[in-house]
């Protein structure tokens, strides 16, 4: 990773909530949020709650299943609260990032939890140190956190919002609990996903919709770019204030490729939908006739089905089959820290079913290739299983290029595709055939433009201002200076 701004910081790929409810605690309903979101982050999970007239907070290292006994939830008082699931970065097994991030000051007390990563980290924490506060962690999210505490002192909570937003830049989508009012924040340009539920006794905020499926809520919306939205105390409603506005989104589409729930709708679009669709594309773009199409589990289903039945809609004599199967018990290949162990950990998680392969050319469909471990392992897999063929398709473009903005996709060194051509990547996983998708097709299958999408890690231009990195927009920067005019902070009609 080249130096600057962005390696001050972990990168955090995340979930977060928040709930307000009329009187009923809120601990519960956050729980289970935080377990439909478990698929976000792995390494701690967290739950802050207020009941009036003070803050509970019970933060663990682990899955959520773990990290709360029954007892922790009936001590988290309090019909408001916001919870957290944070995502292991490779190798940093980190105590001290574990949120909800909480602080008690002056006027109130505060929680926050963030998705996304801020790329001007370094710069405010040297400033706000110099300014006597003092700082826990090394991440980006006290940083907010102590910026949000200081603004509040002189400003009201929706002024403290805004010039809090002016200061921040990058990727962030916040649930905040500044006693028991809850709040939601997205960044101006909408990077991670966050969106509005409606409960029978309340509202809630959720990364994704799937965690207001489990609590038999109603999506009401997303979270726009830059708009704060504020959660009535007693459940009844929400505001909304559009603090910031941008020209242009930078969406990142791989929530839609890889990262969320297929079960998930993520700005106007179901997640399965996008990949049943990218996959159509990736047969309409270099389609090959094979004997079986095989998905990878469980992130290549969606496309290989969609490819698939692109394939037999032309036309084509292939077949769709659950030629592999994965081990459930198997961890996190993708973050063993070292090449043999994810090689090792890959066979251990995926084996063929050698009567649909023998004797047969398959397609293999994955959702994308990283450090390509997964990709060679599979081709040599299935070559012994006795495959005559294989040809790898994958649902996203090339990632030739590192995610400052909150997925931790390994360094430039370690991704197989940055400074090489398909070509080159083909002969170095052995596959007799692959093919990437275009950028036009996710925007195409997004239903939205090159313009409005974070497109940083497959064309190495990023949206944001990146030492060291170079930008495909003009990038408006947070001046420094506190942006204390009315403007932008009148409620907005809903
Ligand atoms: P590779 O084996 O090429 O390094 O990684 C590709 C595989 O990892 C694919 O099967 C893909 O589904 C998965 N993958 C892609 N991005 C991520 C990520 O950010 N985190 C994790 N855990 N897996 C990922
Ligand atoms: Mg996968």
């Amino acid at each position: 990773m080249p130096e600057g701004r962005h390696s001050d910081g972990p990168t955090e790929k995340c979930g977060v909530v928040g709930v307000s409810l009329d009187g009923r605690d809120a601990s519960r309903p956050l729980y289970y949020a935080l377990y439909a979101l478990q698929h976000r982050g792995q390494e701690s999970a967290g739950i802050v709650t207020h009941d009036g007239f003070q803050q509970h907070s019970h933060v663990e290292m682990g899955l959520v299943g773990d990290a709360f006994e029954p007892g922790d939830l009936d001590a988290l008082n309090g019909a408001t609260g916001i919870g957290h699931v944070r995502y292991p970065t490779a190798g940093s097994v980190n105590a001290c990032c574990a949120q909800p991030f909480s602080v008690s000051f002056k006027s109130g007390s505060l929680g926050l939890s963030h998705n996304g990563n801020l790329v001007n980290t370094a710069e405010l924490r040297e400033e706000l140190a110099a300014n006597g506060h003092a700082f826990t962690s090394d991440g980006d999210t006290e940083v907010i956190a102590h910026e949000l505490a200081r603004n509040l002192l002189d400003a009201d909570l929706i002024r403290a919002v805004k010039r809090t937003m002016n200061r921040i830049h990058g990727s962030y989508s916040l649930t905040i609990a500044h006693d028991d009012t809850v709040l939601g924040v997205r960044d101006p340009q909408g990077n991670r996903p966050l969106c509005i539920g409606e409960l029978e006794d309340g509202y809630v905020l959720a990364s994704e919709s799937a965690a207001i499926d489990v609590l038999d809520g109603e999506l009401v919306r997303d979270v726009r770019p830059g708009e704060l939205v504020v959660l009535e105390d007693d459940g009844a409603g929400f505001e909304s204030y559009q603090l910031v506005e941008m020209d242009n989104s930078a969406h990142c589409f791989f929530e839609h490729v890889y990262f969320a729930r297929p079960d998930s709708r993520i700005d106007g679009s179901l997640v399965y939908d996008v990949r049943r669709e990218l996959g159509r594309h990736l047969w309409a773009e270099s389609g090959v006739e094979t004997d079986v199409v095989l998905p990878v589990p469980d992130s290549g289903r969606a496309f290989a089905s969609g490819y698939a039945k692109a394939a037999q809609d032309d036309g084509a004599d292939v077949s769709f089959a659950e030629g592999l199967m994965k081990n459930r018990y198997v961890g996190r290949t993708f973050i063993m820290p070292t090449q043999d162990a994810r090689e090792r950990a890959v066979r251990l998680k995926l084996n063929p079913i050698r009567d649909v392969i023998e004797g047969k050319t398959v397609t293999v469909i994955d959702d994308s290739i990283v450090r390509g471990t997964t990709s060679t392992q599979l081709v040599e897999l299935l070559t012994e299983a006795g495959a005559e063929a294989v040809h790898m398709r994958i649902g996203a473009p090339a990632i030739v290029a590192p995610c400052y903005m909150g997925i931790d996709m390994a360094s430039r060194e370690e991704l197989i595709a940055a400074g090489r051509d398909t070509e080159a990547i083909r002969e170095e996983i052995d596959a007799d055939s692959l093919a990437y998708l275009s950028i036009d097709a996710i925007a195409d299958a997004l239903e939205t433009t090159r313009a409005d999408l974070c497109l940083g890690c497959v064309t190495g231009e990023y949206p944001y201002d990146i030492e060291g990195e170079s930008t495909d927009r003009e990038v408006i920067r947070p001046d420094g200076e506190d942006a204390s005019g009315d403007a932008g902070v009148a409620r907005s009609d809903d």
